[in-house]
């Protein structure tokens, strides 16, 4: 159900378009279009690589704006528990260094081979997994980028459906999530989510 359709002034001072839609009784999906390194929300999730230790896009963002704490710990993830990398559809957390966040989780998209290599499963995985860990930390707001649509090649329409499909089902259980803000990064992009969503809510 479509709560909401309208420009907001905030989350890190931008005007930003979005749209809002129910998923459960006190859950909202909020899409948005902005930087992700920019927003206000408990968690910030990154699409990361498998090494943890930086790349571009959102990655960069990231980084270059939370500064070297979120490295330092992401160093010290792969010095323990990660010490191969961190898994396609997994997720881990750090704190948000400089960021408007209080933690930074990173998961890792699937590369776009075509479709038939598993793709959605994976991705649907780094979305679900997110969640859970967000959940684990009693956490109220996420903000997630479109996950594996920039330099993993995945199309940003399928991609949109798994990722808000993963979303409502999350959302089924009980959890102390209240809000998830998909982070667009171009006008683009949010119309077809918001065409997804119409779709799913
Ligand atoms: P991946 O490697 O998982 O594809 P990318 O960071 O390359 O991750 O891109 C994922 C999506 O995030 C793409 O749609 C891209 O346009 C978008 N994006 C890039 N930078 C930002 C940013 N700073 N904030 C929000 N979205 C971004």
């Amino acid at each position: 159900m479509r709560v909401k359709l309208g420009i907001r002034i905030g989350l890190g001072g931008l005007g930003l378009v979005f749209s809002e839609f129910k998923a459960g009784s006190v859950a909202v999906v909020e899409l948005v279009i902005g930087d992700i390194s920019c927003v206000e929300a408990d968690v910030i999730v990154n699409a990361a690589n498998s090494s943890l230790l930086g790349g571009l896009g959102v990655d960069g963002a990231i980084h270059s704006r939370g500064g070297s704490e979120i490295l330092e710990q992401c160093k010290k993830l792969r010095a323990t528990v990660w010490p191969d990398g961190l898994p396609t559809g997994c997720a881990a957390i750090t704190s948000a260094g400089n960021l408007k966040a209080k933690y930074v989780i990173h998961t890792v998209g699937p590369i776009w081979r075509g479709g038939l290599q598993g793709e959605a499963e994976l991705l649907k995985m780094a979305y679900w997994n997110s969640l859970k860990l967000a959940a684990s930390h009693a956490i109220k707001t996420v903000a997630f980028p479109s996950i594996s649509t920039g330099a993993y090649g995945y199309p940003v329409k399928e991609a949109s459906c798994v990722a808000l499909k993963t979303i409502k089902k999350f959302f089924e259980k009980e959890t102390s999530i209240e809000k998830v803000y998909m982070v667009l990064f171009s006008e683009q992009n949010f119309n077809i989510y918001l065409d997804a969503a119409k779709q799913f809510f």
